[in-house]
């Protein structure tokens, strides 16, 4: 654990150690700090290349696929010469080109119920870059169970969604099923794979999730938790709609759920 900042860290991170929120104590936070980050697509290339430029210190990066060509328009952690290679070992490569001093601890397993709490327990804080429901479920059980705050986004076509989950860290805050109960049946909605996706959005939202989380980790600023972001980059238009923790919650609500594995 570092007690202190050299020199370098403090020409590296000057910009953001020069925000009163953050600082020299803010920055050793995050050169301490562990994120994992589910997923090495679209929402997890801009969440991991932007919490790897800030400093934060070991990033948990969780993917079973292999880099595609068709990946490449925006999952900016990955180039042309690297497709074929597993997702994960360009991640690699791309944050260790960034920024060096980032220890990056790589996880090629399908995440699945089994393996996702061992997952969760290596972070501070989770960020979802997730491209499905049943990944979305676990994670927020496993959160839940590990007393991990949970940073989500989700993105289909031009429209995206933000927020911070803190059910397992605060009593009273509104967990991912509480917005949405149950999932819907596999095949009932369309996926950025059947529907398409805006490079740029994923972007957005990536981006957005590494500020959540930094906000996060130092507890600066206004959480997301209990509010869900809107975005619609066609139309130029974003919402922040309220949502409460649903008494009826099939996980949160009742200590009993605790023990209740969900399986999506
Ligand atoms: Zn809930």
């Amino acid at each position: 654990m570092l007690t202190e900042l050299a020199s370098s860290h403090i020409e590296r991170y000057a910009r953001q150690i020069l925000l009163p929120e953050i600082g020299g104590a803010g920055q050793l936070r995050l050169l301490n700090a562990r994120v994992v980050v589910l997923g090495a697509g679209g929402l997890g290339s801009a969440a991991a290349l932007y919490l790897a430029a800030a400093g934060v210190g070991h990033l948990i990066i969780a993917d079973h696929d292999r880099v595609e060509l068709s990946n490449l328009q925006r999952q900016i952690l990955h180039t042309t010469e690297r497709v074929g290679q597993t997702k994960t070992a360009s991640a690699r490569q791309a944050i260790a080109a960034l920024n060096p001093e980032v220890q990056v601890t790589l996880c090629t397993e399908r995440i699945l119920q089994e393996g996702v709490d061992a997952l969760v327990q290596q972070g501070d804080l989770v960020v979802d870059g997730s491209d499905n429901f049943a990944s979305r479920y676990l994670l927020n059980q496993a959160c839940f169970l590990a007393k991990k705050p949970l940073v989500s986004a989700a993105v289909l076509g031009f429209e995206g969604q933000l927020t911070t989950f803190r059910h397992g860290v605060d009593a009273t805050a509104p967990c991912y099923r509480c917005l949405y109960p149950h999932p819907p049946a596999p095949g009932s909605t369309p996926t950025c794979r059947s529907a398409g996706v805006l490079g740029a959005l994923t972007g957005i939202l990536g981006a957005w999730q590494a500020a959540e989380a930094i906000k996060e980790l130092l507890g600066v600023g206004e959480t997301l938790a209990g509010s869900l972001l809107l975005l619609n980059v066609l139309h130029g238009q974003w919402q922040r709609i309220r949502f409460a923790k649903n008494p009826a919650c099939p996980l949160c609500a009742s200590p009993n759920a605790i023990g209740e594995r969900h399986v999506p």
